[in-house]
């Protein structure tokens, strides 16, 4: 059983031929779809075979509606708080260059509680893993980390976006982050003060990240997203099967990526999913099919809507 913590949005796009400058009107293409990396990691997590809990907040309003069809189509039970702060949304405008311009309204997101995360104990209670970002408030991650510890079950975080802070007593109770190449290094600015972008990542040798991994999460372990590279891996013995800490890296699947977007989510539920059904597979075992499941995920376009489900997967790359 996968517990996923965290946002729902309804993303509303327009594709514009330009970004819209103070003052001025355009017209562009519009849809609109389901979002928030919560739900996106929670459907990914469903689909690629676990049974799922999403624990988030909910308006009471058509994005509401729209998250309680969606989690019953991918049978995830829905452990939601009603809020009166609409359900969360998201307004982005993409450009012909693929560039974008995207506003948040946390909404109900912003509202999801320590108490309502306690009232849901004996889900946690029967998770083998809990999977958690940062579009939630960090003391309701936190109590939800608490109670996986208190279960057994693996805390995995998945750091993103890269503005908003994972502060050091919420690292403390992760046994697995997953940040992208952006996101490790505003983890490393934040908690060692180093001074790295992340375009300076791909020029550094594995050692150096492994060190930087290590001081980061001195008791778990940590695996950044590379894009189309794949991932690095600086695994820690502990809770986890594998080597005592090792570094290796995972190439990317030989995918045609069409659309990205949601890449990171398609490998965080699927990590989670892969986690909780196979606890005697080793961690490297994991990553090969979360970067699997999150490759083919790259050849379909949108984010939630893109998640394969386990069986394509094993399909695609049958030996
Ligand atoms: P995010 O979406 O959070 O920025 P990444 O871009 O690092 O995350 O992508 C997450 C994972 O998705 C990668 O580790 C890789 O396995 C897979 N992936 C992303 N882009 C591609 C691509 N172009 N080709 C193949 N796999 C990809």
């Amino acid at each position: 059983h996968v517990v996923v913590v965290g946002s729902f949005n309804v993303d509303h796009v327009w594709t514009v031929a330009s970004l819209p400058r103070p003052g001025e009107t355009l017209s562009g293409h519009y849809h609109t779809g389901p979002g928030g990396k919560g739900f996106n990691q929670a459907t990914a997590a469903a689909r690629a075979g676990a049974d799922t809990s999403f624990v988030c907040a909910l308006g009471d309003d058509l994005g509401g509606q729209l998250a309680r069809a969606l989690a019953a189509a991918d049978g995830i039970h829905l452990r939601d708080l009603p809020c009166e702060a609409p359900t969360g949304t998201a307004g982005i405008y993409v450009d012909g260059d693929g560039r974008n311009s995207i506003v948040i309204g946390p909404g109900a997101n912003a509202e999801l509680s320590v108490e309502f995360v306690g009232q849901h104990a004996g889900t946690f209670g029967a998770a083998a893993v809990v999977l958690a970002q940062l579009e939630s408030p960090v003391p309701a991650v936190e109590a939800a980390f608490a109670l996986a510890r208190r279960s057994g079950a693996l805390a995995l975080l998945n750091p993103a976006p890269a503005d908003a802070v994972a502060p050091a007593s919420l690292l403390a109770l992760a046994d697995v982050i997953t940040p992208n190449e952006t996101e490790f290094c505003a983890q490393l600015v934040r908690h060692l003060g180093e001074r790295l972008s992340a375009d300076q990542l791909p020029g550094l040798d594995d050692d150096t990240l492994h060190s930087g991994c290590r001081r980061l999460l001195p008791h778990g372990s940590v695996v950044i997203t590379l894009g189309a590279a794949g991932c690095f891996v600086s695994h820690a013995e502990g809770a986890l099967r594998g080597d005592a800490r090792a570094c290796y890296r995972v190439p990317a699947a030989a995918v045609k990526a069409v659309d990205t977007t949601g890449a990171g989510d398609a490998f965080n539920g699927a990590l989670a999913a892969s986690l909780a059904a196979r606890p005697d597979a080793s961690f490297a075992d994991h990553l090969h099919y979360a970067v699997r499941y999150a490759g083919l995920s790259t050849e379909r376009a949108g984010a939630a809507v893109a998640m394969p489900r386990d069986a394509d997967v094993r399909a695609r790359f049958a030996a």
